[in-house]
């Protein structure tokens, strides 16, 4: 470990980091068939593991997965797993293994709760503490595995570790947590802020031994850890040394490489707590609860795939465990192509959906598998438009501010947005989440709206210097009429994304617009025709010139142009036929 800190003063120099691309097609994992790559126009491999062990014939094996997608022309990312490879580590220190598992109140060893129907060499699936050294270089001996071939990209799978063993289910108090979390207090806080807080001696301090006396039990932390002593600075500190070995494990990766790799881990960016990896990566790539069982289109990954666009970065999406159980109890691609066209439309992926886990706590793991035919064409369109993807934001003259204190506020006002067809975009104004706010990304809204939770000074600062008037959330119909009213839909169900291209005032403005009526019956959305009108004044920030005319394309017909029709302050057109997807371009030439 010493060596890193080194290294990422290396890696410091490389300057620009890779990124995905909105029109970046991406398998979560290496197909059996590399045949597959060319029917979906794939171009990266998100989630593709390592080398089973460093043996020169697992090393081929390996490099030849990563080779075959390359050749193909995608990008492939590695992965190292967390929490789930239990198995490995127990062969990697066959003697001591149990001295790295993650132990409750009482040292009772923890398991993954969701890994119950696994065992290996006799053993449940443990989990393992990423802060025991032993584990810690079982996590490095994999990512050398990953890199015994030409990767360009690692994932990260559970990249929470013992922090989300700490979160939930109440863990960890081994030896080096306890340790670890004696000297983090020691470094943190005044010999009189200790006292206060109850510690006379702290390099004698023991957490576990500490609350013990006090009657809490096991159960207790696991369920009520917040409201205990000490509760959320332990977790604060569990947070702070997950950061840590994230940094670490990517930039051993990229020592190892000599290069920037595409950095990701298995989240969705839908909550504060799984936003603190946001400047360590360069996208979010994982599983987003989609409601499948509801036979409806969520609003809420909309949200989030808003909230990335905020950090400068995107979510490569797929469904949960749960979701995919029931598309495959069910048997309804249908559904999951309304869930793959929300994704790009608002500037993310969504993984293609050719294998994918399944669980349910009656029958565990199981899998689904999507058939070509039911999705291909979708990746194909999105590639076959790829620009009116890449480069494109939202277009929006109103702006949300994003702070880890306003969460709650800022995700209820973006739903009800998103239901009504407001467009709006997402300011990140969290400093912790280094997103550099400028005074231009200020001016170019007309309307914030913030939450009840005070702003970080600096921010505050620019907004009184920009032209830009401050709202508070207090609901939908507080909203100043100038910043509700840019777009008008006809029909019901239908969810539009407008996107513009900031740096090319000649491109065209798109405008998605998704069917979201979805029939379980015949697993189709109803078609229905929709009219748009979106306002002047919404298009004259992507625009110098008046726009001249539409063209509608969709993933299952030929592009063709359809009529403007420009009425005051109103540019209007209509799609006759909406199926799930379509784009209509608008364009000044
Ligand atoms: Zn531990």
């Amino acid at each position: 470990m010493v060596g890193w800190v080194l290294l990422w003063t290396i890696a410091g120099m490389w300057g620009e980091r890779p990124q995905l691309k909105a029109s970046d097609v991406v398998f979560m994992y290496a197909p059996r068939d590399p045949a597959l790559y060319d029917a979906y126009a794939g171009t990266v491999v998100g989630w593709a593991g390592r080398a089973r062990s460093k043996s020169s014939q697992d090393a081929q094996w390996f490099r030849q997965r990563v080779e075959e997608a390359q050749k193909k022309g995608l990008r492939y990312c590695g992965s190292v797993d967390f929490v789930v490879d239990f198995a490995g580590f127990i062969d990697f220190r066959p003697d001591r293994f149990m001295e790295a598992v993650c132990r409750d109140l009482d040292g009772n060893p923890i398991t993954v709760p969701w890994l119950w129907d696994h065992r290996y060499k006799g053993h449940p699936a443990y989990w393992f503490c990423t802060n025991n050294p032993d584990y810690r270089a079982y996590l490095r001996d994999q990512v050398e595995r990953a890199c015994l071939a030409p990767i360009d990209g690692l994932h990260i799978d559970d990249w929470r570790g013992t922090a989300a063993c700490s979160a939930w289910f109440g863990g960890c108090f081994c030896r080096h947590c306890m340790e670890g979390f004696r000297n983090w207090l020691k470094h943190r806080f005044s010999e009189e802020q200790l006292k206060a807080m109850g510690i006379e001696r702290v390099d004698e301090f023991d957490l576990q031994a500490f609350l013990k006396p006090k009657g809490v039990t096991a159960e207790q932390w696991r369920k009520e850890r917040p409201k205990l002593p000490f509760g959320e600075l332990f977790q604060q500190f569990q947070t702070e040394q997950m950061l840590q070995v994230v940094r670490e494990v990517f930039e051993y990766a990229e020592s190892l490489r000599g290069k920037p790799l595409l950095r990701s881990v298995n989240s969705s960016a839908s909550s504060p707590e799984a936003l603190v990896v946001a400047p360590l990566i360069d996208f979010f790539c994982g599983e987003m609860d989609h409601h499948a069982s509801t036979a409806q289109v969520p609003a809420e990954p909309a949200f989030v795939f808003r909230l990335v666009e905020g950090l400068g970065k995107r979510q490569a999406a797929t469904a949960a465990g749960h979701d995919w159980a029931w598309i495959a109890a069910n048997e309804k691609p249908g559904l999951v192509r309304t869930w793959i066209a929300q994704a790009y439309a608002f500037g993310s992926a969504f993984m293609v959906p050719h294998r994918q886990w399944c669980y349910t706590p009656e029958k565990g793991t199981h899998w689904w598998e999507g058939k070509t035919e039911d999705f291909a064409f979708v990746s194909r369109f999105v590639r076959e438009n790829a620009n009116l993807f890449d480069g494109y934001r939202t277009l929006a003259n109103l702006s949300l501010v994003y702070t880890h204190g306003n969460f709650g506020e800022i995700r209820s006002a973006a739903m009800e947005l998103l239901k009504a067809n407001i467009p709006f975009s997402i300011l990140v104004a969290e400093p912790s989440l280094g997103v550099k706010v400028t005074l231009k990304d200020i001016s170019v809204c007309e309307f914030l709206l913030t939450g009840k939770q005070p702003l970080p000074t600096e921010f505050e600062r620019m907004v009184k210097s920009a032209k830009v008037s401050v709202v508070q959330w207090q609901g939908i119909e507080k909203l100043p009429e100038s910043a509700s009213r840019q777009v008008k839909v006809s029909g019901e169900k239908v969810r539009v994304s407008l996107r513009y291209k900031p740096d090319d005032p000649k491109a065209p403005v798109v405008c998605h617009l998704l069917n979201q009526d979805y029939n379980l019956q015949s697993d189709e959305v109803r078609p229905k025709e929709v009219t748009i009108s979106v306002n002047r004044l919404l298009l004259v920030k992507a625009f110098k010139d008046m726009p001249r005319r539409a063209i509608l394309r969709t993933p299952t017909t030929p592009p063709r142009e359809i009529p403007i029709r420009l009425d005051g302050d109103w540019l209007t057109f209509t799609v006759p036929e909406l199926n799930f997807w379509a784009l209509v371009e608008i364009a000044v030439r």
